[in-house]
């Protein structure tokens, strides 16, 4: 059965099931004077789409009334039912240009990105048999993501959800090309992966996008932490009614993260010796070896972009390490410019 919750006047909050430990994503389904609209759609497979379907039939929604789909990034669980739900109604569906761009790259027919990460993760000392199971995990995600749907680039400061004004926030970091939604009457933020409440997005480097992403997530913290917001609407977990607070603990993991991080490299590492210390508690699905590294890779490319560690290649394998003749002078100081 399908927990739908009203969350404000015309906006309904949908946990839509998936597949992962997180076990739902939250859509947003909005009435408006002329029918309605979506922010995010869901990963493809039965159960959600049996949630769909029961989500129409207990709102009485026809589906064809659905006219315009936001969808917040190009991740599966989010964008994965795009293409379905634009068969199911007819609607328009959304997405951010860089976002766009990504979704083209790593979701078309005979895509090359899970062998470009393969690559990647080799150069990064991540073992051939390794590398080689994870390339075939993100090969099986992408029957998760068909039928993709015809996509418009959203390039509006403003769109209409629940018939108010929600404006556009680029919110960098999770993805290139994340958005989210501020309603400043209500105080609203539509919140998407930006800020979870209890785990942190995960913030990673990807062949094709942004090189310092943790760079330009910290940013895009700060710029959603000076917003006057009352209650954040996130994709996952739990509603959030102190923002800024989750915001600064969030700041405060990565700061420590990056100490651990910069410690382990001292002496010079590869990210996936760095990343087996970090996150190597129990056996790890390829999956998540994808994700740890990945996640790796952004801390310490920024370290490097900082001049906090020295990134270079040693017989074809990249090494991180700091110099120690200037290591004590360097302290890092107000990660993101707080
Ligand atoms: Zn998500």
């Amino acid at each position: 059965m399908v927990n739908i919750e009203a969350v404000g006047d015309n906006i309904f909050r949908i946990p839509v099931p998936v597949p992962f430990p997180m076990k739902y994503v939250y859509c947003y389904l909005f009435r408006e004077t002329d029918g309605w609209s979506l922010v995010d759609a869901g990963f493809h497979y039965p159960d959600a789409v049996d949630a769909w379907e029961e989500v129409f039939r207990k709102l009485g929604v026809n589906r064809q009334h659905i006219h315009s789909i936001y969808v917040t990034h190009f991740h599966p669980d989010h964008f994965g039912l795009a293409g379905w739900m634009q068969q199911q109604t007819g609607a328009k569906v959304w997405m951010s240009r860089e976002d766009y761009a990504m979704a083209e790259r790593v979701w078309k027919k005979r895509s090359d990105q899970a062998n470009q990460v393969g690559v990647v993760f080799r150069q990064h000392g991540v073992p051939d048999e390794l590398a080689k199971q994870i390339e075939e995990s993100m090969q099986k995600l992408s029957k998760h993501v068909m039928p993709l749907p015809s996509l418009t680039i959203l390039e509006n400061d403003e769109v209409i959800l629940g018939q108010r004004r929600w404006k556009v926030i680029a919110v960098p970091g999770h993805s290139d090309g994340l958005i989210n939604f501020y309603q400043p009457e209500l105080k609203c933020l539509l919140v998407s992966d930006h800020v979870l409440e209890r785990i942190t997005p995960n913030i990673s480097v990807w062949p094709g996008s942004h090189p310092n992403p943790l760079q330009q997530y910290f940013s895009s913290l700060h710029k959603v932490r000076h917003l006057d917001v009352a209650i954040a609407l996130p994709a996952h977990g739990t509603v959030i009614g102190h923002l800024r607070e989750r915001i600064d603990e969030i700041i405060k993991h990565h700061e420590k993260r990056l100490d651990y991080m910069k410690s382990l490299a001292s002496d010079g590492k590869t990210a996936y010796e760095v990343a087996y210390a970090v996150f190597v508690h129990k056996p790890l699905t390829p999956h998540q070896w994808r994700f740890a590294i990945a996640e790796t890779l952004a801390h310490l490319d920024y370290l490097a972009s900082l001049d906090e560690l020295v990134k270079e290649e040693r017989e074809g394998v990249i090494v991180y390490h700091f110099r120690r003749e200037d290591s004590h002078l360097k302290e890092r100081k107000g990660v993101g410019g707080r």
